[in-house]
């Protein structure tokens, strides 16, 4: 059998490796940290940083082909892994992903909707902005936010310019606040082939920038249904895209706004491992492996709740829920904010 590398040891890395070893492959994990989520379950794991080059050859050697759980991978490391071996998802994904003033110009010249955004580079920059896109808008840094991390609201002018200060000269864009009924994302895959799949749309709510829950069916009409699965084949043609890929949408009474995408499984996706059969895991796995895709399609309705926190203590109760699959990630230290794992609600 063949063995597959996988940059980051987290949960999805994790999740990752469960769904390879299921399908006869071997994992090793890169990974700085020690005992991570990942390293758990997958046969090997290399703790080192990417500033390793030794370390990073050496994980190279052992793998057939190298996947990744994370967007923000130094280019210096993938210069040195893609020289020994395939990456999927390519660099151009992540490339443009690992910046927003590229994704949403990129999103934005292949004919899709975005919110209305300016390039911020310095304090200058603020003042034109403002006077085209205006408030209620967002300032984001361009690159390393997630979880709501790295942004800050703007109701007026007035607060643009503490608040760019506060981001201490990180390169930001000013996003217009879109004003969505609700929040949905759509999971894709596309093979080495060319063959497209997508699993239905997921609705999904967010507390303090964190995914709380993600349910499906959504509720949007069909018409909405089909567009979120016709751009999102968009996007991963254009980028010639092997593997899955999460793309985030605000819904609006008139379109689908694309918010970002993730060159990766994604926390929106979690439904798919009891909602499918063939889960968004398994199916990362035969994309970058050069299989067919798998059986997307919804067997059942889910509810998908992230265990952040303190939200652990539910867990006993949850184990006796018998419309519950439960996931846990295996990490030894509750923190807050932190995701311990997530519970599956299925009904029929
Ligand atoms: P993730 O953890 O999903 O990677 P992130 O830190 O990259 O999140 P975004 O997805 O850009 O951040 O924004 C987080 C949340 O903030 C969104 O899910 C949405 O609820 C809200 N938000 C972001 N941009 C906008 C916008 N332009 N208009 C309205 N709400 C927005
Ligand atoms: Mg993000
Ligand atoms: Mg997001």
């Amino acid at each position: 059998g063949s063995t597959i590398g996988i940059l980051g040891g987290g949960q999805l890395g994790r999740m990752l490796s469960v769904a390879a070893s299921r399908l006869g492959f071997r994992t090793v994990i890169f990974e700085p940290g020690a005992d991570c989520p990942a390293s758990h379950v997958a046969q090997a794991h290399i703790q080192a940083s990417y500033e390793d080059a030794a370390a990073l050859r050496r994980f190279a050697e052992r793998v057939d082909v190298i996947t990744y759980e994370f967007e923000n991978i130094p280019t210096s490391a993938l210069d040195i892994l893609e020289a020994l071996r395939p990456i999927h998802p390519n660099r151009e994904a992540l490339r443009i992903s690992q910046d927003r003033l590229t994704e949403k110009t990129f999103l934005s010249n292949l004919g899709l909707t975005t919110a209305p955004f300016a390039d911020i580079p310095d304090a200058a920059a603020l003042d034109g902005a403002l006077q085209t896109i205006g408030t209620p808008s967002i300032l984001k840094t361009r690159r390393f936010g997630y979880d709501g991390k790295g942004q800050a609201r703007l109701s007026s002018p007035r607060e643009a310019a503490q608040a760019f200060s506060d981001m201490n000269g990180a390169p930001a864009i000013l996003e217009g606040f879109v004003d969505f009924s609700l929040e949905v994302s759509i999971i894709a895959a596309r093979s080495q082939d060319g063959q497209v799949s997508a699993y239905d749309p997921g609705e999904n709510v967010h507390e303090g920038g964190i995914l709380r829950t993600t349910t499906v069916p959504a509720k949007i009409p069909a018409r909405l249904q089909t567009d979120a699965v016709l751009l999102a084949a968009k996007i991963l043609n254009a980028l010639e895209y092997v593997g899955v890929m999460g793309v985030e949408l605000f819904v609006t009474p008139t379109a689908l706004i694309v918010n970002e995408i993730a060159p990766r499984v994604h926390n929106s996706g979690h439904w798919t491992q009891n909602g499918c059969t063939v889960d968004q895991f398994e199916q990362h796995i035969r994309a970058v492996a050069g299989w067919p895709l798998g059986n997307g399609e919804r067997h059942s309705d889910v509810t998908m709740a992230n265990l952040i926190g303190d939200d652990m203590d539910r867990v006993p109760a949850l184990a006796q829920d018998g419309a519950c699959a439960l996931h846990l990630y295996g990490k030894a230290e509750v923190k807050p904010g932190r995701k311990m794992g997530h519970v599956n609600r299925v009904t029929d």
